[in-house]
């Protein structure tokens, strides 16, 4: 991800404000990010030498209340993806209705080329340069690519040593005995099969009839494909890094997810016990599973991978973007004209920051909810959610993209006007 995906990002905002008439002040005020720090990040590494980690933390919007988003490592963050995630983020909290901003963070660097302890001391080292601007009512962390609990509980002890006070609301995505939430392992995936129930309700579909490609086979993924399996729907193909599997039968998910943690790798197997066989199928590449004639298709690995270049042989009913930014923003009106439907990556993902949400609420009131209480109110959420941006895609002819974005720019726009914009200063009403 790079440059080009932060000006699609922008480009999609500028197109869909435009057309959805909302005011050029409060599009204008998401052209660009309130605040973005770099920070090179010293290391001492194991070998007594010190390396310098390129870094940054991203304000995009905080119209909506502080800024909230995820800290990637990878090896190819740069400003610009960190940009269009904070700038997805903003919209994401928008459509939900949490009261937050949206922000992002990341760090360039391969860390599976650290050690524990050289893991530990870059976590630190971001949060200690990162202390100014992260804060629970200020900017608030999360997991993304390659970040996990255990480095989340890494950063906030940081942060509490230099604030020299218990402060577990700074970061969410934490384990559960330092002030995680219950529920927040599984919430993106079961975000996006919530989606999937509410197409089921408008559809009343049967889930036995319904195919399902996924690709990427990992925390979204995995728990989004175990959801619809357990509901019955047919999950013919999987897919990760290395590859893919297909068989129009459908495949047992948790069979497949055990060999997984066994191997490493995505096999067609049905496991009984600790004895898993393989069942019939065909290994198929990860740009044929996009291709597959099935009724929904769930990217769920990487942005990007449904453009111009295959539009034309996508034939899945409904894309729900688990992955954030799998479809560029040059086939959004292709695939609205095939009514190939989607629903887009900044509702079908939302489950994660609500349920982050529910662990910084949880943090500031020093009480800690039961499973059935998150899910409960994961599932009003998404629902809500979901109905105002299919309602709205309904009544205005919208795509569910264009619908959602139209929503978070008008609840950000009535925050943006609430402090006057030049309609008000120009005006000479009381
Ligand atoms: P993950 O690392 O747990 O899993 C990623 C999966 O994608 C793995 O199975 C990996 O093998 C697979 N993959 C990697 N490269 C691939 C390739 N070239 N082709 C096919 N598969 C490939 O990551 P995740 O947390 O599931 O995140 C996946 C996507 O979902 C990302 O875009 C992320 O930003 C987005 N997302 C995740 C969350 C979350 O809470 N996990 C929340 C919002 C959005």
């Amino acid at each position: 991800m790079s440059e080009k995906i932060y000006q699609d990002a922008l480009s999609r905002v500028r197109e869909i404000g435009e057309d959805a008439g909302v005011n050029a002040e409060v599009i204008a005020s998401l052209m660009q990010p309130m605040r973005t720090l770099t920070a090179s990040l010293p290391v001492r590494m194991d070998d007594g030498s010190t390396q310098y980690f390129t870094s940054y933390r991203c304000r995009y919007n905080n119209a909506l209340g502080p800024t909230k988003g995820g800290i990637r490592f990878h090896p190819d963050v740069n400003q610009p993806e960190v940009q269009a995630l904070a700038l997805w983020m903003t919209i994401k909290c928008a459509i939900v209705g949490l009261p937050y901003g949206g922000g992002k963070g990341g760090v360039t660097v391969d860390p599976k080329q650290l050690s524990r302890m050289e893991l530990e001391r870059l976590s630190r080292s971001y949060v200690r340069q990162m202390a100014d601007i992260i804060s629970p009512d200020r900017d608030i962390p999360a997991p993304d690519v390659y970040t996990n609990e255990r480095i989340m509980g890494w950063m906030m002890d940081e942060y509490e040593h230099i604030t020299r006070q218990k402060a577990p609301g700074v970061i969410t995505g934490k384990p559960i005995s330092l002030g995680g939430s219950l529920g927040r392992d599984d919430a993106t995936g079961r975000g996006a099969y919530l989606c999937i129930l509410e197409l089921e309700k408008k559809h009343s579909w049967n889930p036995a009839d319904i195919t399902v490609a996924i690709q990427g086979f990992g925390n979204g993924g995995y728990h989004a494909a175990r959801l619809l399996h357990e509901r019955g729907y047919r999950i013919v193909a999987i897919s990760d890094s290395r590859g893919g599997i297909h068989s129009e039968q459908g495949f047992d998910v948790p069979s497949i997810y055990k060999e997984k943690q066994r191997t490493r790798q995505v096999k067609a197997v049905y496991c009984t016990h600790s004895v898993c066989e393989q069942v019939e199928h065909s290994a198929i590449s990860n740009e044929e599973l996009l291709e597959l004639d099935v009724d929904i298709l769930i990217p769920a690995a990487l942005d990007g991978v449904i453009g111009t270049h295959n539009v034309d042989n996508i034939k899945a009913n409904y894309i729900v973007e688990v992955a954030n930014g799998p479809v560029l923003s040059d086939v959004d009106a292709i695939l609205h004209e095939r009514e190939i439907h989607v629903v887009p990556d900044v509702l079908a993902n939302a489950g994660g920051v609500t349920v982050s949400y529910f662990e910084w609420v949880q943090n500031r009131s020093g009480y800690a909810w039961d499973l059935d209480t998150v899910h409960e109110r994961l599932g009003k959420i998404m629902a809500k959610s979901f109905n105002e941006v299919w309602d709205l895609a309904k009544s205005e002819k919208r795509s569910m993209r264009n619908a959602a974005y139209t929503l978070a720019f008008r609840r950000i726009g009535e925050a943006v006007e609430a402090h006057g914009t030049r309609d008000y200063f120009n005006s000479s009403d009381a």
